[in-house]
């Protein structure tokens, strides 16, 4: 399993363990597809987007683990994405791979990470902290640029959702993947600002997977263009906007992640909608594995 969706849901994941809404308890109910742990994804075992507070229940789940983990793309600080306290249960390993951790951030949510740390770290001898500060390594990355990790290029798409830093806007990470193909992972995203869909544009390049956020499912109220959140209808027209602009052609396999309980829509019925929309959209679940997709 090299590229897998490790968690599709949103902060409160499904079902939400205090909630009982009739979506939940459907969930809670009939488990399968509709059971969404916190979004994430893995670019074989070296890479990793977005570190949940549900990593156990993904790995052990799936058979897998996090041993060969030495780059870390965060996406934002919000504690869906981002969960330090399981981060360094590194330190708990018997047997790793005895390398340090690079955890890729925007600048500002750097300073937050690195104050989150100072606390943790608090409840450790000083040469430990040393310690920590080595094998944790934030690299504090800015919007609209070009970077690699050990190989992988990848580009810094500013979406339009705050994080818990100063002036913290989500990093959508672009990557030209080892075998030349370009995968989008839209989490958090919102409608983009002109900015970004001039970056996008700018780059002329047609994406061969774009996996974006649909949090709010099949709500309708929310309104068109919208910040923060994406939903069905917001998607598809983040869709059409791409598609005029080449960034997605018919070519593009397209996926639906980070959704919530806030609306109607369950797996299936959900990838019914998709369906009758003009898009090839697949709504993604937990352990969803697209390696045929990605190297085909
Ligand atoms: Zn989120
Ligand atoms: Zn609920
Ligand atoms: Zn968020």
């Amino acid at each position: 399993m090299d590229y897998v969706f490790l968690g599709t849901g949103a902060a409160e994941a499904i079902p939400c363990y205090y909630c009982r809404c009739s979506y939940c308890n459907y969930a809670r109910q009939h488990g399968g597809k509709d059971v969404r742990s916190r979004s994430s994804f893995r670019i074989d075992g070296r890479y990793q987007i977005d570190f949940s507070p549900d990593i156990f229940h993904q790995t052990s789940s799936l058979g897998l683990d996090t041993f060969e983990l030495e780059h870390l793309f965060i996406t934002h600080t919000h504690e869906d994405h981002f969960d330090l306290a399981e981060i360094i249960v590194k330190e708990c390993a018997v047997e790793e791979n005895n390398k340090p951790l690079r955890i890729y951030l925007s600048a500002s949510g750097t300073v937050w990470a690195k104050k989150m740390m100072h606390a943790y770290a608090g409840q450790f001898s000083l040469s430990d902290q040393k310690r920590l500060q080595e094998r944790y390594q934030f690299v504090p990355l800015e919007y609209f640029q070009v970077y690699e990790a050990d190989g992988l290029k990848f580009r810094t798409v500013k979406g339009n959702h705050s994080g818990f830093g100063d002036g913290e806007y989500a990093i959508n990470y672009l990557f030209e993947l080892p075998n030349g193909k370009n995968l989008l992972y839209a989490v958090d995203t919102g409608w983009y600002s002109d900015e970004t869909w001039d970056y996008l544009k700018g780059i002329g390049k047609t994406l061969d997977v774009l996996i974006m956020e649909c949090t709010f499912g099949g709500r309708e109220d929310r309104g068109f263009y919208v910040g923060g959140h994406l939903d069905v209808i917001n998607f598809l027209i983040m869709l059409e906007k791409m598609s005029t602009l080449g960034v997605i052609g018919p070519e593009t396999a397209i996926y639906a992640t980070h959704i919530n309980h806030k609306h109607h829509l369950m797996h299936e019925h959900m990838q019914q909608t998709f369906d009758q929309s003009d898009y090839k959209v697949t709504v993604a679940y937990d352990g969803l594995c697209i390696n045929e997709v990605v190297q085909k």
